[in-house]
């Protein structure tokens, strides 16, 4: 089944627009292979506002938020997560506002992974630089929440809204998704995006937990989803349900792989990637790890050594 993929609108950097009733969007222009046209900020509420997202580093995008903002009180400052183009924004919008800054956590560094993958980052020839080098998905560790907040928390409210919070781990493992409830709409930040699946890298991003992240979603049964990359998905609950086939699908290949005898990633990734650009086998092989993490959590394969990584062996259970 392929995913009904839904195209980024044509973006009108630094102008702010009504997306929605309480709901307005401020487009960085910060555009890459992780962020599509740029990170959507969202501004709910008039007169006491709650800010999602604030956002990259961008002059740009600050002058832009600033002059949206303006004549408007913010009262919360909510984080999906702490990706670069997501949060450093946070730390200004706090100082200027004084508004408490909202996520179920900081970003979370595993001390204890050993990383295996030396194998060269190659820069797509093809990729424009990003305006600043803050531009893609690097680690907001400064980041650390004014309020913690989980499963059905009031994370936010003014006249007429009401946004409680959804804990999504998954993509990371702080990912907080933000419910406005008077339009069952959810804000997803990275965890379900209309132009494209997300990055799921271990070992801060895990498959289990993301998929039983979309599960969530599902549960929920929102009316529209609002990523903070691209356009609203507004056919949820079959659009929700390809992402999760098509990484259950995956998984079956994978299985099968190594229960057909291929131990090592790099082969699975040439045996499932069959016309993929050479250049994205070190994503795909972090991809294909967090899948082998799902299916030894799940007792269906073992691995050699003290770890799993990207140049362990693996065996069927
Ligand atoms: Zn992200």
């Amino acid at each position: 089944m392929s995913i009904p993929f839904v195209s980024p609108p044509e973006p009108r950097y630094g102008e702010v627009q009504q997306v929605a009733p309480h709901v307005r969007r401020v487009i960085a222009k910060n555009p890459s292979k992780f962020t599509a046209i740029g990170t959507g900020t969202y501004i709910i509420g008039s007169g006491e506002v709650a800010v999602i997202d604030p956002g990259p580093t961008l002059v740009s995008h600050r002058e832009a938020l600033a002059a949206a903002l303006e004549g408007h009180t913010v009262t919360a400052i909510l984080v999906t997560h702490c990706h670069s183009d997501h949060s450093p924004l946070a730390a200004w919008l706090h100082e200027r506002s004084g508004a408490p800054t909202v996520c179920f956590g900081p970003h979370v560094v595993d001390a204890t992974w050993v990383d295996d993958d030396d194998a060269p980052h190659e820069k797509d020839p093809d990729e424009p630089e990003p305006e600043e080098e803050h531009g893609e998905e690097g680690h907001d560790l400064a980041f650390e929440p004014d309020r913690r907040v989980t499963d059905g928390d009031l994370a936010a409210s003014g006249d007429g809204w009401t946004i409680r919070a959804l804990h999504t781990p998954g993509h990371t493992s702080n990912h907080t998704c933000y419910v406005l409830e008077e339009q069952r709409a959810l804000f997803t930040g990275d965890h379900i995006m209309g132009w494209s699946t997300s990055v799921i890298a271990p070992p801060d991003g895990d498959m289990r937990a993301y998929l039983a992240s979309l599960a969530k979603v599902q549960a929920l049964a929102p009316a529209t989803l609002w990523p903070t990359h691209g356009a609203p998905i507004t056919d949820v609950h079959p659009f929700v349900d390809a992402f999760i086939t098509h990484r259950l699908d995956r998984e079956a290949n994978i299985l099968a792989a190594v229960r057909g005898g291929e131990a090592l990633i790099p082969d699975i990734v040439r045996r499932l990637y069959v016309g993929v650009n050479e250049k994205l086998y070190r994503a795909a092989g972090r991809s294909v790890l967090a899948h082998l993490m799902k299916l030894v959590a799940d007792g269906l394969v073992t691995f050699e050594g003290s770890q799993p990584g990207v140049k362990t062996r693996y065996f069927p259970a």
